[in-house]
């Protein structure tokens, strides 16, 4: 121990070599550091806001939502990521399975040419052609837009049998489907405004 003591103290360069070798693996926690907070970066989704969701939405022209044909993708979000691009009502309407009020809600009278997307996924859901008065208080249609675009599960909440309407690419609630609609089907799509966002029509 003494003669190590001696050793530092009278020879120069194995003291600079010691520093040296501290000096460098300093270095290294440190590259490394920023490689992992850069990865982290990188494989972290930067967070998205509901102006950004509305923004992708407002993207989505009426002609791109005629040219949709099929349902090839699956979007997969977690709850948090939900949360972050939908509003309280749409996040308890659209994931919680919730009922928006009748009447006092966007899109009951409203009956302008265009398209109603998926307020989660931007997915074409349904045609204004389809749309009708049922006098429910809901915007009702009695056709989707393709048929691939929802998908049915049966529901038994409140103590009733029904037929309860998802979004094919986001598994968001939409509504319900009922058999008292008018011709062609026979079918009433009611749905809850704050799961649909609407694309006009474009002026030829
Ligand atoms: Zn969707």
């Amino acid at each position: 121990m003494f003669n190590t003591f001696i050793l530092f103290q009278h020879d120069n360069n194995h003291i600079n070599y010691r520093y040296m070798v501290h000096h460098r693996a300093l270095l290294f926690v440190i590259i490394i550091g920023l490689n992992a907070s850069a990865c982290n970066s990188q494989n972290r989704n930067p967070a998205v806001t509901q102006y950004d969701h509305e923004q992708f939405l407002n993207k989505i022209t009426y002609t791109i939502a005629m040219s949709e044909t099929a349902n090839n993708e699956k979007v997969v979000r977690t709850d948090a990521e939900w949360k972050e691009r939908l509003s309280s009502e749409e996040y308890r309407i659209l994931r919680n399975h919730g009922t928006e009020l009748p009447w006092a809600n966007k899109y009951n009278s409203h009956y302008e040419e265009g398209i109603y997307l998926c307020k989660g996924c931007g997915q074409s859901l349904f045609h204004s052609d389809t749309k009708y008065n049922s006098r429910s208080g809901w915007p009702s249609y009695w056709a989707p837009i393709r048929e691939d675009a929802v998908i049915e599960k049966e529901d038994r909440s409140f103590f009733m049998v029904r037929t309860e309407i998802l979004c094919s690419k986001c598994d968001s609630h939409l509504g319900h489907v009922f058999d008292d609609g008018p011709e062609p089907t026979g079918l009433r799509y009611c749905m809850n405004s704050a799961a649909l966002h609407f694309v006009p029509k474009e002026e030829e």
